[in-house]
């Protein structure tokens, strides 16, 4: 009978797998054809500085509707990764992003994030690419964050650097993003040249109940304001989070106690409502 219940766990694992590579396989093919009618969209998030109340930054995060419904970047953006899509996915919203930059004033008074995955950073010339966008579209690159995980970022250290130097070298600002989720190293913030750190969601939840996770996180914030480097915190949903943060040091929040990603037409009338209610 032992044989039995094995050869169902078997039998299950298989149907598993299958399952799992039908639905990949799917939503490749659903993914492509977006791609192929470039219909992928962008959101901006707005980043706040709670010492002003203004907005300072958005970030842009894509957006993919399919059926009426959202497809989770979480769900699809890793799909894209391991099969090579993820370069078109990147360059899609690069250009999506400079252009609503180059048509938009109030964009242009705002750090705009773009996230990067290291993908793109691995299987091609991401720099050169980069650097012909900014041209084409006039942008200034001092107005450009390039949002960078550490997971696959860190794992040769010396090619990353010298990776992340020719970013610099245009002119952008380079932000680690989901800090605390990875194996965080201190040392990163010392040796690579990043100027924001974005403090990850799943910390923020934390810091409610765990008093350590707190003091540890005061604790970054003091070492990334000695390194110059601003500090994000992601995520923030409640007032007892803005107002824990502010005491631990932090001023930039992101989070849906602010606001949502929207589209842009919807950020242009929120940023219009900002300066009204200053
Ligand atoms: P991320 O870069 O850390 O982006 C922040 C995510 O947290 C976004 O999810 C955002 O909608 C969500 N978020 C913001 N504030 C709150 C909040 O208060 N509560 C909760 N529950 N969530 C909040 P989204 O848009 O689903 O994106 C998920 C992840 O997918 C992103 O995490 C990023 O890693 C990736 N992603 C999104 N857009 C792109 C893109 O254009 N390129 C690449 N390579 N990855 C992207
Ligand atoms: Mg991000
Ligand atoms: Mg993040
Ligand atoms: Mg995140």
């Amino acid at each position: 009978e032992a044989k039995n219940a094995g050869g169902n766990t078997y039998r299950y694992f298989v149907d598993d797998m299958a399952e799992n590579y039908r639905r990949t396989f799917m939503m490749r093919n659903q993914l492509q054809a977006v791609l192929d009618r470039n219909g992928l969209e962008v959101y901006y998030q707005p980043v706040i500085d709670v010492s002003s109340g203004e907005m300072i930054g958005v970030e842009s995060l894509v957006r993919w509707q399919q059926d009426g419904e959202f497809m989770p970047p979480a769900l699809f953006i890793p799909i894209a990764e391991q099969s090579g899509q993820i370069i078109q996915v990147g360059e899609q919203v690069l250009h999506r992003v400079l252009k609503d930059i180059q048509n938009t004033p109030l964009l242009q008074q705002l750090q705009v994030s773009v996230n990067v995955s290291s993908q793109q950073l691995k299987r091609y010339d991401f720099a050169h690419f980069l650097g012909s966008c900014l041209r084409n579209y006039k942008v200034n690159p001092q107005r450009l964050c390039l949002e960078l995980t550490e997971s696959g970022m860190f794992e040769q250290q010396k090619s990353t650097e010298s990776l992340l130097e020719r970013l610099r070298a245009l002119g952008c600002q380079l932000a680690i993003d989901d800090f605390g989720t990875g194996f965080s190293n201190l040392s990163y913030l010392n040796t690579l040249p990043v100027n924001i750190i974005k403090i990850d969601r799943a910390f923020t939840r934390d810091l409610d109940i765990n008093e350590r996770q707190r003091t540890l996180v005061g604790n970054i914030i003091s070492i990334c304001k000695q390194l110059d480097q601003w500090v994000v915190v992601e995520g923030i949903e409640t007032k007892e989070q803005v107002e824990m943060f502010t005491a631990l040091g932090c001023d930039r929040m992101q989070g849906y106690y602010f606001a949502r990603p929207m589209p842009l037409a919807d950020l242009l009338n929120y940023g219009e409502n900002m300066v009204h209610s200053s």
